[in-house]
């Protein structure tokens, strides 16, 4: 699985003659450890807590900068944007009663056509699959 490091993020500063400063390595903290796909203003709210200063442009600039590196994903549900530190290739499971958001291993999906009926030819996908998480079902 790849997942963002801050081995990656350090190089890829270093790369663009940027600096590391302590919200840059707070977001990325955070991602590291978030399992449930968070939004910016998650990521902002627990960053807050420990810079209160962090400002939104900060964040938001931070993770389009991430995602333009390819260091993590964003995906969309109903209109909002959420990120995603695993970039390795994979599916995701969306709860309808709680909202969660979860991995799910491309294993589980890992055949659709090759070629579809419009003519156009496969190369990648990614699935959203909804229905009740396990805690909801319990
Ligand atoms: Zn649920
Ligand atoms: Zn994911």
């Amino acid at each position: 699985m790849q997942k963002l490091s801050l081995e990656s993020v350090e190089k890829l500063v270093r790369g663009q003659g940027l600096k590391m400063t302590p919200q840059r390595q707070a977001i990325v903290e955070y991602l590291q450890n978030a399992k449930h796909h968070p939004t910016a203003e998650e990521v902002l709210g627990a960053v807050n807590q420990r810079f209160p200063m962090t400002s939104r442009a900060t964040v938001y600039n931070t993770l389009n900068w991430l995602k333009e590196s390819h260091l993590i994903i964003e995906i969309f549900e109903n209109g909002v944007a959420r990120f995603d530190p695993n970039t390795s290739q994979h599916h995701h499971f969306i709860c309808r009663a709680c909202g969660t958001v979860e991995d799910v291993a491309f294993e589980v999906v890992s055949q659709v056509p090759q070629h579809l009926p419009g003519n156009q030819q496969v190369d990648s996908f990614e699935m959203t699959l909804r229905g009740l998480c396990a805690h909801c079902r319990s």
